[in-house]
């Protein structure tokens, strides 16, 4: 299975981290041992000082296809949920400085935290899901699908362009504002709406 992420699919995320509000959508991958399974712990990397979480909707893709056009999109999928795209920002900004890859600061082991459950998607107003993180009891971040600069639809037949998605996949899409560290002992909990959809500690 492929797990894909979306950058700056929020332009007040963009804003956050001072880059521009991407023209069409922008992705990178993470491997299949980047997976945190649901209720395991995510043990602190010991090449990061500055591990960031960021919390994102998660489309789980159920039918094989390549080169989907936009209208069909919804065919590919039939479930969210919620996840974590970790990242070591401090990697990151070298990589960035450096005009490298990502993948050290995005793509480590562990570092897509995934919800055990998923919903049906019959059950949300896709277009309108609202979504949340607490840490340590805090909220720390709290988004709304409506300011996603591209849809679902939008982004399945984008990256179906270039890659074939097969069942199983994952398309993180992508995260709002409010990114922050991360420090050993806490706890995160994430929901949609009010469901509770994922809950693990830092360790
Ligand atoms: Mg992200």
């Amino acid at each position: 299975m492929k797990i894909i992420c979306i950058g700056r699919n929020y332009a007040d995320h963009a804003k956050e981290m001072n880059a521009a509000a991407p023209s069409e959508p922008m992705f990178f991958m993470k491997s299949d041992v980047s997976l945190l399974r649901p209720g395991t712990p995510f043990f602190y990397p010991n090449f990061s000082n500055d591990i960031h979480y960021e919390c994102e909707i998660v489309v789980k893709i159920d039918r094989v296809g390549k080169n989907i056009a936009e209208k069909f999109a919804h065919k590919y999928y039939s479930e969210i949920g919620l996840g974590v795209d970790f990242t070591a920002r401090d990697l990151q900004q070298k990589c960035k400085e450096n005009g490298h890859p990502w993948e050290i600061a995005k793509s480590f082991e562990g570092s897509a935290a995934i919800s055990n459950e998923f919903i049906k998607k019959e059950k949300l107003e896709l277009s309108s899901i609202n979504f949340s993180m607490k840490q340590n009891s805090i909220e720390v971040q709290n988004g709304n699908t409506s300011d996603m600069l591209f849809s679902i639809e939008a982004i399945i037949s984008y990256v179906s362009r270039f890659m074939t998605l097969k069942k199983g996949d994952l398309i993180y899409t992508g995260t709002p504002k409010g990114v922050g560290p991360v420090q050993i002992g806490d706890e995160l909990q994430g929901f949609i709406g009010d469901t509770k959809m994922f809950e693990f500690k830092i360790k």
